[in-house]
């Protein structure tokens, strides 16, 4: 279901971490027609993941492992020296969460006396990663990060609401950092709508930047060419030109939000308005690769008898999970 938000909100590619069961989640892009990456964890000294990956790939969907954050307890540093060994192998990327809070960051440097990133490049981790979060990164974190071209994406609104702090993303666009933008998912941040996400990274950045710490046409290029950019379809995906797949979103431009009078505020381009103002709710179709996948006053991507499905699917993959705590609505 999180993944029909992200369609009918305007996203064209996806990239999932799975905790529970990423060959449903795959399956289920695959079926929605929208490319997907999806991050899967190798269970240590063990198999049986080789065989969830190929189920993954066989949908179409590419795969990258996961691990989840320096400090958990499962990453000793033979598990990560594991995970290394294996992204060498396939050529594919660790999804891991870098210093997320600065919390986990100071406990890796008490743990390790290094920072998270340091941590990783001691274990060869660092060329093999796509660092998620990085809110807590240091100015040396930085460079290296723009130094290995390693994929970083921000999750701004998701870390406001765990009050996390802010990533800094005006010196991370400074150092030409590969970047991007995500949601972290409905059940950190409450949506998949990366529109509303562009309009919150502004918001977060520029009141504690100042207003040129970051301005729409850098925002929009996060969220087009910089997603296909972390994703590995930089030549494919990202920008409405000939020899790519048309991924195109289009928008009501009608709202009065969206038609500001006054050309001497921050509203003063078609640019900032997308990037500050416009949400998903303000998309009324978006076509991947060509294809329409949801069209606003259409049939929708899906009926109410497949959405039910859909939701008594995921409830039954968080349940056999184990990890299961009842939602109070
Ligand atoms: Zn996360």
């Amino acid at each position: 279901m999180a993944i029909t938000e992200a369609i009918s909100s305007g996203t064209t590619a996806l990239c999932l971490h799975e905790y529970l069961d990423p060959v449903v989640a795959a399956e289920v892009a695959a079926d929605l027609g929208i490319p997907a990456t999806v991050a899967l964890h190798p269970e240590p000294g063990g198999t049986a993941w080789r065989d969830t990956l190929r189920q993954v790939q066989d949908t179409g969907c590419s795969a990258m492992l996961a691990g989840v954050n320096e400090n958990d307890p499962d990453h000793t540093p033979e598990y990560l020296r594991e995970l290394v060994t294996h992204a060498a192998d396939l050529g594919i990327r660790v999804h891991t969460h870098v210093s997320e809070t600065t919390l986990r960051h100071e406990t890796t440097r008490a743990r390790t006396g290094r920072s998270p990133i340091r941590y990783y490049q001691a274990l060869g981790l660092l060329d093999h990663l796509y660092a998620v979060h990085c809110t807590a990164v240091e100015p040396a974190d930085i460079d290296l990060l723009a130094d290995h071209r390693v994929p970083v994406v921000l999750t701004p609104s998701s870390e406001a609401l765990l009050g996390d702090g802010t990533p800094p993303l005006p010196a991370l666009l400074a150092a030409g950092a590969r970047l991007a933008l995500g949601t972290d998912g409905s059940a950190w941040a409450g949506s998949e709508d990366l529109l509303a996400e562009l309009r919150a990274t502004a918001l977060l950045t520029r009141a504690r930047w100042g207003p040129e710490a970051v301005d729409g046409a850098q925002l929009i290029e996060l969220a087009t060419l910089g997603g296909a950019d972390v994703l590995d379809t930089p030549d494919t995906r990202g920008a409405i030109e000939p020899g790519r797949r048309a991924d195109l979103v289009l928008l009501d431009a009608r709202r009065p939000g969206l038609r500001p009078l006054a050309t001497n505020g921050p509203l003063s381009t078609a640019r900032d308005v997308l990037a500050f103002a416009a949400t998903g709710a303000d998309v009324v179709e978006t076509t991947i690769g060509g294809r329409v996948r949801y069209r606003r006053d259409g049939p929708g991507l899906l009926t109410g008898d497949e959405l039910a499905e859909l939701d008594e699917r995921a409830r039954r993959v968080w349940w056999d999970s184990g990890a299961a705590t009842a939602t109070s609505w």
